[in-house]
């Protein structure tokens, strides 16, 4: 029966099938996607077939159908092999702040980059805007303004005086959701307040893998009563680069994929070439400096192998 992921130890699974039933599950042998190197075969979000195992009330995973898509990154364990986060994303929800703590443009121009390497629209949600004096309000406009032009959504919220949360809970109807942002942000609060009922990290800490707090770090989805589905990443920090070459990062950018063609050189790095129609766009403003520093910066981190 065809099921779906909701959680992932490596070895054992979380599923539940189309009637709502939630079974324990594992791979039987090897199992091998063409053309993906993975730490783990089977991620969250992914859609299986499963069978009962015998003489167990376990289920055993026999196929797995081909992802929409995914999200990668550098194994925990080894810089040379890498991690499905999640499978079978609708969109991507950024958490950042202005202040406490304060996100860096540079960050979110990175999740923004994999969001678009991967295919996953992507949504940026600016909390504790009941922290905002005028300098944040200020640079809230501004950012707002950089990203809504390229196409990315842009809202603030406060889960303190509630302002904005409904709009943002909207967003997450009937569509498949991962929630990233570093840490302090109101990631833990904001899931706390799409289920009042029950407190998902204490939960966790008593749940079915007794490893307590060490195995919050894999990613788990879940259902949301008024439809739609959210997967968190709890100690996952960054989504890494992965698989994104030098020459590919610009096409990343859609302001700048938007114009390269028009670049004199179609091996253009948008450095120091002559008849450049990026640098043209930044000197122009048509393309926003920050912008413009986290794609040198980005590179760099390629460049390096450092991610
Ligand atoms: P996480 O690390 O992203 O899961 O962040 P938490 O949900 O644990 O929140 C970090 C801190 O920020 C906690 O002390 C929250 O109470 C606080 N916080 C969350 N949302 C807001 C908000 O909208 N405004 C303010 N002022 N504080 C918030
Ligand atoms: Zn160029």
């Amino acid at each position: 029966m065809e099921s779906t992921v909701y959680k992932s130890t490596g070895s054992w699974y979380i599923v539940k099938n189309n009637r709502g039933e939630v079974f324990n599950a594992r791979i039987k042998g090897k199992f091998k996607l063409d053309g993906i190197t993975s730490t783990n075969p089977i991620a969250v979000g992914d859609i299986v077939e499963i069978e009962n195992e015998e003489d167990s009330s376990n289920v055993i995973i026999t196929e797995i159908y081909e992802r929409r898509n995914y999200i990668n990154r550098v194994s925990p364990h080894n810089k040379n092999q890498h991690h499905i986060v999640a499978a079978n994303l609708d969109q991507s929800l950024l958490f950042a702040t202005l202040k406490e703590p304060k996100t860096s443009l540079g960050f979110i121009d990175r999740f923004l980059v994999i969001s678009e390497a991967y295919h996953v629209p992507a949504i940026v949600v600016f909390n504790k805007s009941d922290l905002f004096g005028k300098k944040e309000q200020d640079k809230f406009e501004l950012v707002k303004d950089i990203y809504s032009r390229i196409g990315y959504q842009v809202i603030s919220m406060s889960l303190q005086d509630n302002s904005g949360v409904e709009e943002v809970r909207s967003l997450l109807k009937d569509k498949i959701t991962l929630l990233s942002g570093h840490s302090g942000v109101g990631k833990s609060t904001f899931i706390n307040y799409l289920f009042p009922s029950m407190n998902l990290r204490t939960q966790d800490v008593s749940g079915w893998s007794g490893k307590g707090l060490h195995t919050t770090t894999f990613a788990e989805m879940f259902d949301l009563e008024f439809g739609g589905r959210i997967i968190d990443t709890p100690g996952i920090r960054e989504m890494g680069l992965v698989d994104i070459s030098k020459q590919e990062l610009a096409h990343y950018f859609p302001e700048m994929r938007a114009v390269m063609n028009d670049c004199q050189f179609n091996n253009c790095m948008h450095l120091e070439e002559p008849g450049c129609a990026v640098k043209a766009g930044v000197n122009n403003g048509t393309i926003h400096e920050e912008r413009y520093l986290s794609y040198l910066n980005i590179l760099d981190t390629i460049n390096k192998k450092s991610y």
